[in-house]
C-alpha cells in the first residue's frame, strides 16, 4: 500500500513548493531572546517571536523552573483528575484568576487545547456560536467539535456581528468568540462593543487572550483593563507560550460554574497529561513579577510606540495597532519575501505573510516588539528597514 500512498506525498508535497508555501524550520542555537544565534553563526535581532514581555529566557523564571524540578520533580505521569494535581497547579490557576479578575482558572496543556476542548462541553446544537472570521485556528477547530449551530462575522464588523445576533435569537445559549489581538494585523477586537451587543442580545462573551494578555491594557491585563469592561467577559482562553514566559500550556479562566463544568468533561483536560512542575512554578514566579511590577508592560509600550512613530515617520505604510504586533504593509507576495531575506542579511529576522495567510493583494512584514529589546535594537531595526526599504523602491 505505502508505495502508492507514498508518490500521492510527493506529489502533494512538490505543489505545495511549488506554490510557494512550504515552511522550513530555522535552526536556532541560543536561548529565545533580543539577540539569537542561528545554526548558520549568524546573529540576528529576533522581530518575529511571540516573547512580549522579554520572559523567554529571564533569570527569575529559570531559577523557578529549577525549583519546581528540585521540590516536584520532573513529570507527573497522569492526568490532572487522576494523580496529576499538585499544590503548584492550584496556586498557579489561582493566580491566573486573580491576574484578570476572574473566579477560576483551569490549566491545559496548550491554549489550543483550552480552545478545543472549551465548547463541546458546553454547548449542544440547540445553542448558538458566533465567531469572528479572523478566529485562531484552534478556536475554528474547538467549534468543529461542538454541535452548536455556527455563525460567522466578518473581522471586527459589529454591524455583521448585530446581524447574526438577530438570526441566534432562535437558539437556546449564544455565545460570541473572538481574539484579543488578531495575531497578523496587530488589532485589537473591539470588545467593548460585542459586550454591548451581548448584553442587548442575550449572548455570552468569549475572548482568546493569548496575543493580548500581558500586552495590550497599561497593566497588561488584556481586553478587560483595556476596555475597562473587568467582570463582564464570561471566558476567557489564553497562553503560557507567549508574552507569560513563551514555555509551553494554556488556560480557561471565567466563571466558576462554566470551569467547574469543563473539569467534568472538557477532553483534552480529561484525558491529556498535566502539566510539568517545573513550567507550573516558573508560571507561578511570573504571575507573580507580573504584580509586583509593570516594568515590563511599561517597557513593552514604550519600545512599541518608539518603534512605530519611527516607521510612520521613515515613511513606511503601517496598520494602526494598539498591541505589539507591527504590520509593515507591502501588499506584494514577492516583494515581502525579498524584503525579509535582505532584512536577514543586515542581522534583523521578521517573516513576511502573504496569501493564504493574509488576504491576496495584502502581503506584508510582520513586526513583533518585545520589552527585551533596547533602544539601540530598534534603531538599528529601523535603519535596516530604512535602507532595504529605498533600496526596493518601497520608500523614497
Ligand atoms: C498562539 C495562539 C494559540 C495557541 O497557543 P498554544 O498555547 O501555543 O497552543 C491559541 N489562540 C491564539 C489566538 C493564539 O494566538
Amino acid at each position: 500500500m505505502y508505495g502508492e500512498y507514498k508518490n500521492h506525498l510527493v506529489k502533494e508535497i512538490k505543489d505545495i513548493r511549488e506554490g510557494g508555501l512550504y515552511k522550513e524550520e530555522r535552526i536556532i542555537v541560543s536561548p529565545q531572546r533580543a539577540e539569537i544565534e542561528l545554526a548558520s553563526g549568524q546573529k540576528v535581532l529576533n522581530f518575529c517571536a511571540n516573547n512580549y514581555l522579554g520572559l523567554s529566557n529571564h533569570p527569575e523564571l529559570i531559577k523557578a523552573a529549577k525549583e519546581g524540578l528540585d521540590t516536584h520533580g520532573y513529570g507527573m505521569s497522569s492526568v490532572r483528575f487522576i494523580c496529576g494535581t499538585t499544590d503548584l497547579h492550584k496556586t498557579l490557576e489561582k493566580k491566573i484568576a486573580e491576574f484578570f479578575g476572574t473566579e477560576d482558572t483551569i490549566l491545559y496543556a496548550a491554549a489550543f487545547d483550552a480552545n478545543g476542548g472549551v465548547f463541546e462541553p458546553l454547548f449542544t446544537e440547540e445553542d448558538a456560536i458566533i465567531s469572528d472570521s479572523l478566529n485562531h485556528a484552534s478556536i475554528i477547530d474547538g467549534v468543529r467539535l461542538c454541535k452548536a449551530e455556527r455563525y460567522r462575522y466578518p473581522n471586527a464588523d459589529m454591524a455583521a456581528l448585530e446581524e447574526e445576533l438577530k438570526k441566534a435569537q432562535k437558539n437556546r445559549f449564544r455565545v460570541i468568540v473572538t481574539d484579543g489581538v488578531f495575531s497578523m494585523d496587530g488589532n485589537v477586537a473591539p470588545v467593548d462593543k460585542i459586550v454591548e451587543l451581548a448584553e442587548k442580545y442575550d449572548a455570552m462573551v468569549m475572548v482568546d487572550e493569548s496575543h493580548s494578555a500581558g500586552v495590550v491594557g497599561a497593566t497588561g491585563r488584556g481586553v478587560s483593563e483595556y476596555f475597562n469592561i473587568t467582570g463582564k467577559i464570561d471566558l476567557i482562553t489564553g497562553t503560557l507560550g507567549k508574552s507569560f514566559g513563551g514555555a509551553i500550556g494554556g488556560f480557561t479562566t471565567g466563571r466558576k460554574e462554566i470551569i467547574e463544568m469543563l473539569r467534568q468533561r472538557s477532553r483534552p483536560y480529561l484525558f491529556s497529561n498535566s502539566l510539568p512542575p517545573m513550567v507550573v512554578n516558573a508560571g507561578i514566579r511570573m504571575m507573580e513579577m507580573m504584580s509586583e511590577t509593570n516594568e515590563l508592560q511599561d517597557k513593552l509600550h514604550q519600545n512599541t510606540d518608539y518603534f512605530m512613530a519611527k516607521m510612520g515617520k521613515a515613511g513606511f505604510d503601517i496598520k494602526p495597532t494598539k498591541s505589539a504586533i507591527c504590520a509593515v504593509m507591502l501588499y506584494d507576495a514577492k516583494l515581502s519575501q525579498d524584503f525579509a531575506a535582505k532584512l536577514l542579511d543586515e542581522g534583523i529576522y521578521v517573516i513576511g505573510f502573504y496569501y493564504p495567510v493574509v488576504p491576496k493583494g495584502e502581503a506584508r512584514i510582520r513586526v513583533q516588539l518585545s520589552a527585551g529589546h533596547e533602544t539601540k535594537d530598534l534603531d538599528k531595526a529601523v535603519n535596516a528597514f530604512i535602507k532595504v526599504g529605498k533600496e526596493l523602491g518601497v520608500i523614497k
